[in-house]
C-alpha cells in the first residue's frame, strides 16, 4: 500500500513524547523530505519507529539527559529515516550482533532493562520487506544513530 511516513511518525512520536519529556529529555523532529510515501505497511512502519524510540529510552545514559532526534530525508529516489540518541551507545564487537534474535549487549543496562533481544531483529526483518537498509552508527559512552534507507513510491500515474 501507498502509506505516508509523515502521520506515522508523528502518531508514535506523541506517544513517546510525554514519556521523554517526563524524564527531562527531549525529543524532536526534522523533517526536510518532500517525498515521504513509501511502498509499505503502516502497522510494520508503527512498529520499526516504536521499537526503536522504546530502545533510545531504555538504554538511556544514566549521566546525562536524553536528547533523541528523529530526521526524515531524501536522498535521490529513498526516504531516509535516522534516529540518533545520547544514550550509553554500543561497542564495536557488539554492533554486529544487535540484529540477532535474542541478542543484547553484556555491558548494557541487560539487567535493568527488561526485553527479549527481539526488537532489532524485527526491526531488520521490517526493513528489508521494504527493500530497505538499515545501518547503526555508535559510539560507547556518547550515543547511537540508526539510519534507515527506503525506496520511495513514486505515483507517476
Ligand atoms: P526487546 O526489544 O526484544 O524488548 P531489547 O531491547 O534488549 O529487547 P533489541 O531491541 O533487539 O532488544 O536490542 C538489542 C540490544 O542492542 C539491546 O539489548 C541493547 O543492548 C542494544 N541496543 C539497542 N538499541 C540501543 C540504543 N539505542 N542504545 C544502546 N544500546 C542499544
Ligand atoms: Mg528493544
Amino acid at each position: 500500500k501507498d502509506i505516508d511516513v509523515v502521520p506515522i511518525l508523528e502518531k508514535v512520536v506523541s506517544t513517546f513524547r510525554l514519556k521523554v519529556e517526563s524524564a527531562g529529555g527531549t525529543l524532536t523532529t526534522n523533517i526536510t523530505a518532500d517525498d515521504t510515501h513509501i511502498f509499505g505497511d503502516s502497522m510494520h512502519i508503527t512498529n520499526v519507529l516504536f521499537n526503536l524510540l522504546d530502545n533510545a529510552i531504555k538504554y538511556k545514559s544514566g549521566d546525562r539527559r536524553l536528547l533523541l532526534d528523529i530526521s526524515l530525508e531524501n536522498d535521490d529516489d529513498r526516504l531516509v529515516i535516522k534516529i540518533t540518541d545520547n544514550g550509553i551507545g554500543i561497542k564495536r564487537d557488539d554492533l554486529k550482533r544487535v540484529f540477532d534474535r535474542f541478542y543484547r549487549v553484556s555491558t548494557g543496562n541487560k539487567h535493568d532493562v527488561k526485553g527479549f533481544g527481539l526488537g532489532l531483529a524485527y526491526v531488520k526483518n521490517v526493513v528489508n520487506f521494504h527493500k530497505g537498509t538499515i545501518h547503526i552508527d555508535s559510539t560507547f559512552g556518547k550515543g547511537t544513530k540508526f539510519t534507515i534507507s527506503i525506496p520511495i513510491l513514486k505515483q507517476k500515474l
